[in-house]
């Protein structure tokens, strides 16, 4: 099997010269390696902004003398071939950490599978939380030299695009994203033509193509369903993530799932480790089942053969996240499977059955959970809460001794440190910093950096993140004809030099986005102070189907038109990895307010902290081990259990004091050169302490020892 090449023929002779830019363009291990982030900008800055960061749109539209001018040009061809030769040296990957600390892992193929993967905005397969975490869990596992392979999904229409109308409200838009623009290329068959599985869904044979993006060494590998020789409502199965009712969830779990398994197998790929990320993909296991009891197994050997090898992630307490599918449907689309697998109908349901609530239907979760020997929440206190949901399925076993291990999630730093601070980092902690990103000696060296370096470099992205934001609201006027309101809601009223607070992730109601709207005269005087002005970035979008998450997005809008705020609460729509970039890094206080407990963990405030954001947040998720007193701020816990009214009272009590009391005057008290000493102390805390522990190196270290190399190893059961 070998993957398409749609490079054209090189023609001219710049093309000769610079003929492998385009390969470079086509993996992304250009968008977390600076060097190559700045050939491409160097190409031409303009375009660069304008592609949203995007070489492959970039070389399209490039014109040819440019790319004359750039092989005339002595400098440039210098700094291509620089940066050739580190791509070499990285994808020949020698000594890479797998291979010296686990040689037996180094060629044992782990399969990720997961519905979405966020790994950078060119490629629109995500929507929040769980899919940045694949992504930046792919792009450490290619630095680390683990030999991860990606199984998801092609949307050939993405996530939707949120527009806010005049009077508030999120209005979600769907169209193709276009694959020429995108560094992705259908998988072809040994005969040269376009690889196809099939995969049989509720009496029909569903065909699906296969699209390959390469993230450094890992591939991963996205299944299509809009291929011609389907009905066009299976065409449809794949277009968009998180599109359609349960009934199309159903179908595409069992594409992905199932089909995912005949991707590997039509790749000639034998993986010794199986990662179920979340339980949408759970369906692997059965069909890895099928196969052997296909093979003449019993059906127990083979569970038993496939549980060992696979590894089950669960990411969320909150019921929602966890797909439960009525029986009648389970029965009709897989009558006839349960043979294959060597079980009853009974026997088969038994399988997705929550043994507290037997007559609920299939649980994802559950199938995942009992047919995976290695299972993790994704933080300490998820992991406790999980084993308390899940305990039913050890009956007899106590609590603590309930095998949900926890990795806690971390994010990968080279994707999201900023180009400024990666500069400063690499000057005092040393210019290898970013390979011992889980090393908290190299974080001492925080320590070195003077208060005036590293505060000059944070209002530098502050004024970044203003001009960014200013540039939308333009580009919304200009095009899209915002009203005037509209364009001051989109932040073009905000000051650069005031305390800056940033909130942005999914509207999901738990997370409270309102929150800080409780006692409106509390944060009008906070917003207002005339020598202490503070200032409010929201982002976010509510997904389609989720009305409450759309109001509040709708009372956060409104407040943003308010005159009594002063243009210092904003809405930035369209909230995705480009964005999110700008705000983790220009902000000057990451804002998180879920309720307890249930932020699994939680991410963008590691990426704030990383670039020198302090986070203030309800401790829950990661910021229960993170917190120590002096790296950010904590809105404790409640002494005992309180109604959900009383409770939000109680936090947004705690938000409004610790604002007032702690994070405004801290800001704002400065030195004789204007430094704000104190607040700086805040800031180096939070890197200094949380960057080793939060990255994606540290948890990818996690996994391979704790999770994919007791699956990998043939042994006996690992508990
Ligand atoms: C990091 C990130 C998230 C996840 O953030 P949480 O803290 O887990 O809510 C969601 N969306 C985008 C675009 C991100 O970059």
């Amino acid at each position: 099997m070998n993957v398409g090449d749609n490079v054209g023929e090189p023609s001219g002779s710049a093309q000769v010269a610079l003929f492998r830019l385009e390969e470079l363009a086509q993996n992304l291990w250009w968008s977390w390696t600076p060097g190559a982030r700045s050939l491409f900008e160097a190409i031409d800055p303009t375009l660069w902004r304008l592609s949203h960061h995007n070489p492959v749109k970039l070389l399209l539209e490039l014109k040819a003398e440019r790319l004359e001018a750039l092989a005339e040009d002595p400098a440039f061809v210098r700094q291509y071939s620089a940066v050739l030769k580190s791509f070499d040296a990285y994808m020949a990957g020698k000594n890479n950490w797998t291979a010296t600390q686990h040689p037996g892992l180094s060629t044992n193929i782990v399969a990720y599978f997961s519905a979405e993967f966020g790994l950078h905005n060119s490629v629109p397969i995500y929507s929040g939380g769980l899919g940045i975490l694949a992504g930046d869990h792919c792009k450490e596992a290619s630095d680390l030299g683990l030999p991860i392979v990606g199984i998801g999904f092609m949307y050939p229409q993405g996530y939707f695009h949120q527009r806010i109308t005049p009077d508030g409200w999120q209005e979600a838009e769907y169209e193709p994203f276009n694959r020429l623009e995108s560094p992705c290329r259908q998988v072809l068959g040994p005969d040269g033509s376009p690889c196809r599985i099939t995969v049989e869904i509720g009496n029909r044979q569903v065909y699906a193509a296969v699209w390959r993006i390469q993230a450094g060494r890992v591939p991963l590998y996205l299944i299509d369903a809009d291929v011609p020789e389907n009905e066009p409502s299976d065409r449809e199965l794949s277009a968009r993530l998180y599109g359609g009712n349960h009934e199309t969830r159903l179908r595409q779990e069992i594409l992905l799932g199932i089909g995912g398994v005949r991707v590997v197998r039509a790749l000639g790929l034998s993986p010794g480790v199986w990662h179920v990320n979340e339980g949408h993909s759970a369906f692997l296991t059965l069909e890895q089942v099928r196969e052997l009891v296909q093979a003449g197994q019993s059906h127990a050997d083979a569970a038993e053969q496939v549980r060992r090898s696979t590894v089950f992630t669960t990411h969320t307490p909150v019921p929602a996240g966890h797909d439960v599918f009525p029986s009648y449907m389970i029965e009709h689309y897989f009558n006839g499977y349960w043979e294959q697998i060597g079980l009853s109908r009974e026997a088969f349901l038994q399988l997705g059955q929550h043994p507290d609530m037997p007559g609920a239907g299939f649980n994802m979760t559950a199938l995942a959970m009992r047919m995976a020997a290695h299972l993790n929440g994704v933080s300490r206190e998820h992991s406790s809460v999980t084993r308390r949901m899940w305990k039913p399925l050890w009956p007899g076993l106590p609590e603590d001794l309930i095998p949900i291990r926890s990795v806690t999630n971390g994010v990968h730093v080279p994707t999201w440190i900023a180009p400024e601070l990666n500069h400063l980092y690499s000057k005092y902690l040393g210019p290898d910093w970013a390979d011992r990103s889980d090393d908290p000696a190299i974080w001492h060296r925080v320590t070195d950096i003077p208060d005036g370096e590293l505060w000059a470099v944070r209002q530098h992205l502050k004024r970044k993140l203003m001009s960014f934001i200013r540039e939308r609201a333009r580009a919304g006027w200009v095009q899209s004809h915002l009203e005037p309101a509209q364009v001051l809601a989109a932040g073009t009223l905000l000051d650069p030099e005031a305390l800056t607070i940033g909130f942005a992730r999914r509207f999901a109601t738990y997370k409270r986005a309102t929150l800080i709207f409780r006692a409106l005269h509390r944060l009008q005087h906070l917003l207002q102070d005339r020598w202490r002005p503070v200032q409010i970035v929201f982002a976010g979008k509510a997904h389609p189907a989720d009305e409450p998450g759309r109001q509040f997005i709708h009372q956060i809008y409104t407040f943003c038109k308010d005159h009594r705020f002063g243009g210092q609460v904003v809405f930035l729509k369209n909230y995705d990895m480009h964005l999110a970039k700008f705000l983790v890094q220009g902000v000057d206080v990451w804002l998180n307010t879920p309720r307890p407990p249930m932020e699994a963990s939680g991410t963008s405030g590691q990426k704030a902290a990383l670039n020198g954001v302090p986070h203030l947040s309800v401790l829950d998720g990661w910021w229960h081990e993170g917190y120590d007193g002096a790296n950010g701020w904590a809105i404790p816990l409640p002494n005992h259990p309180l109604e959900t009214e009383q409770h939000d009272d109680h936090d947004a009590e705690h938000l409004y004091r610790i604002l007032e009391r702690d994070v405004v005057p801290l800001y704002y008290a400065r030195d004789r050169d204007g430094i704000p000493r104190g607040w700086m102390q805040v800031v180096k805390d939070a890197i200094r302490t949380i960057a080793p522990r939060f990255c994606a190196r540290r948890m990818v270290k996690e996994y391979t020892e704790f999770l994919y190399a007791p699956a990998a190893s043939p042994g006996p059961r690992a508990w």
